[in-house]
């Protein structure tokens, strides 16, 4: 007989909630705003009564309830203190849901590793990071077959770590985070950058920080707009430098890459695998690390990885 899980990605803008299969096939969604809910409690609610009609219509039992979350500790069950999404503090996600079935809570970029150990890319790897580039730049990571967690439970903050010592301010407080770069608004930032040094010479300087996306970017790379490349080659050289401190630290056999910036595929991959071999330390050289794109359907992928908690 089949099992079958919810999935919940909550993020600052949506709210994916998924019902899915042990084969990793998302049967069922929906999509909810998140910040139409200004208290916790009616957020939940409503949360809850999707997830009561999908099983009811779809007349089937769920084993678990997985919660991928900015900021969700597994330990506490709570996201705390996320800076991005409209409630503040510590807000309990097992509360007013745990009576349906077990519900099992953790950061969003740890439910992509688990999503892609279980469904996608990561699945014969025990050793392997998945770096999620979106909005913001998170880490999920499995060392000797183990995803970890950490004393406090939130291991794989990678992307507050340094890229540019005294670089772009990151709201963390520190300066010169992985994420002020290599995040979608930090690509954004780069190609802002390169315009100011090449002016009128690309495609893409009508637009400003308000209307220029990586989607643009990546479009205009596809045409051979050189500021565009420009772009994409300073970000790869600084996810090269960022995954060989992961590598000299976790000894990982493989690097995925998922979140909307891996979208870009070859055009970021190909400098990337370029510069992140060119840095490689002797006795890696030979043992073919791997970089990887997701392999989880993109707008699934964050249900599946959510769910993947609890199969
Ligand atoms: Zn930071």
């Amino acid at each position: 007989m089949k099992n079958y899980a919810a999935g919940i990605d909550i993020g600052g803008t949506n709210t994916k909630i998924g019902i899915v299969s042990d084969d990793g096939r998302v049967l069922e969604r929906t999509i909810l705003q998140t910040r139409e809910y200004s208290t916790p409690s009616i957020y939940k609610k409503r949360v809850r009564s999707e997830l009561v009609s999908m099983i009811t219509s779809m007349d089937i039992e769920i084993c678990g309830i997985g919660i991928g979350a900015p900021n969700a500790n597994i330990y506490s069950g709570c996201i705390e203190f996320a800076p991005n999404l409209p409630w503040k503090g510590m807000v309990d996600l097992k509360e007013g849901l745990d009576d349906l079935a077990p519900v099992k809570v953790t950061n969003d970029a740890n439910a992509a590793a688990l999503g892609e150990k279980l469904f996608g890319a990561a699945s014969g790897f025990s050793d392997f990071i998945v770096v999620t580039l979106g909005t913001g730049v998170g880490g999920g990571i499995f060392c000797d077959s183990k995803l970890l967690y950490g004393k406090f439970g939130f291991a794989g903050e990678i992307g507050h770590i340094t890229a540019v010592p005294g670089g772009r301010q990151c709201n963390c407080g520190r300066k010169g985070c992985v994420e002020k770069y290599c995040s979608a608004g930090g690509i954004v930032t780069t190609a802002l950058e390169l315009f100011s040094e090449h002016r009128n010479k690309s495609k893409l300087d009508k637009y400003d920080k308000n209307t220029l996306t990586t989607r643009i970017i990546y479009e205009a790379a596809l045409e051979g707009d050189k500021t565009a490349l420009e772009t994409f080659d300073t970000t790869a050289s600084y996810l090269a430098s960022f995954f060989n401190d992961l590598l000299n630290i976790f000894s990982s056999e493989a690097i995925i890459i998922s979140g909307g910036v891996a979208q870009s595929g070859e055009i970021l991959l190909k400098p990337l695998e370029k510069y992140f071999r060119q840095e490689l330390i002797e006795f890696y050289r030979e043992k073919d690390i791997k970089l990887l794109l997701s392999a989880l359907p993109q707008q699934d992928s964050a249900i599946i990885g959510a769910a993947s908690l609890v199969f």
